[in-house]
């Protein structure tokens, strides 16, 4: 049999990888010293576990696959990577899947790697633990064609017989597992938005969707869980703040599953190595009736957040 296409290679390994860094989220929370350091201010932190985390993810996936294109969010001194943090292992299940055909030819050096070490780290250090998640994104062409989502805590307060942390992935083409698909309830509209990032334009634009209810949790990759899980409707955000890292991963995972994920004014993501960091114009994501929610975003709102 032929060798995998590099994509599924990557993928199979990026879930390795997704599973080592949680295991060092938790480890590091157990350990009990969190090291925070604030970057812009008080509501963006970064702990130990997004340090070593990254460093682990990036080293794990420059060994493989020294060609690929890697943009992890923390600013790191560049420093020899201790043997600990290296994960060389693979999910034998993703290799076994057959790479969409469209995906076949892709080389090393065409993929772009973004990686949000940990995302919720507010609500990390709040204790708030099934927020956080550890974002590994895929792009080609631009574009987020897969994607491993972990949850280190997910489960976490089902009991001491629950299996602590799952790991989702996807491929566009293939789908996405290790959850369960759920549809949110017909006819309500449930919107997710951030904790602890809030604005007035924030609120007013939710308050614009005259929802029935609204979500307030942390992390983007925890928000496009709820969307998945049928939890919540419709994620918006009318805010700069989220970067690319947090939307790439995310986003492959929802449009495997025939969701979208968009700024506010509608135009798609790019994930090229050259992008803008920050997602200026805000997040506007659903797994189903997307038109809806995009058709009832106020000008206002939409004049106040420049792409
Ligand atoms: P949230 O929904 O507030 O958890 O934000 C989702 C992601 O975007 C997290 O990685 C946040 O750190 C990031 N983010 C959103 N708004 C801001 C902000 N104002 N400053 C820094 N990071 C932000
Ligand atoms: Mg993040
Ligand atoms: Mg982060």
């Amino acid at each position: 049999m032929a060798s995998p296409a590099v994509l599924m290679r990557v993928v199979a390994s990026a879930y390795s990888v997704a599973e080592k860094a949680a295991t060092i989220v938790r480890n590091v929370m157990a350990a009990g010293d969190l090291g925070i350091v604030e970057k812009t201010g008080a509501n963006d932190l970064q702990t130990k576990a997004d340090r070593l985390v990254q460093m682990s993810i990036c080293a794990s996936l420059a060994r493989k696959f020294p060609k690929v294109t890697i943009i992890g969010e923390e600013e790191l001194p560049t420093e020899e990577v201790t043997e600990e943090l290296i994960e060389d292992g693979h999910c034998e299940e993703i290799l076994k899947e057959t790479c969409p055909a469209q995906y076949t030819g892709i080389k090393e050096e065409e993929l772009v790697i973004w990686v949000d070490p940990l995302d919720g780290t507010k609500e990390y250090t709040e204790g708030l633990l099934d927020h956080v998640t550890v974002l590994i994104g895929i792009a080609y062409g631009g574009k987020a064609i897969a994607g491993v989502i972990n949850q280190p805590y997910y489960n976490y307060e089902a009991g001491a017989g629950a299996v602590l942390g799952r790991t989702i992935w996807g491929v566009l083409g293939i789908g996405a597992f290790g959850f369960q698909l759920t549809e949110a309830p017909a006819g309500k509209h449930i919107v997710v938005t951030t904790r602890s990032h809030s604005s007035t334009l924030v609120n007013d634009c939710i308050g614009a969707l005259n929802p029935d209810s609204v979500i307030r949790v942390g992390g983007a990759g925890n928000k496009i869980i709820q969307l998945i899980e049928g939890k919540a409707s419709a994620y918006v955000f009318a805010s700069p703040g989220c970067k690319k890292w947090d939307t790439c991963a995310p986003e492959a995972i929802l449009h495997a599953v025939g969701g979208k994920i968009t700024d506010i004014h509608g135009n798609s993501f790019q994930y090229h190595k050259e992008v803008k960091h920050m997602n200026s114009a805000g997040v506007l994501a659903a797994l189903r009736n997307y038109d809806y929610y995009a058709s009832r975003i106020p000008n206002s709102v939409k004049q106040a957040l420049v792409p």
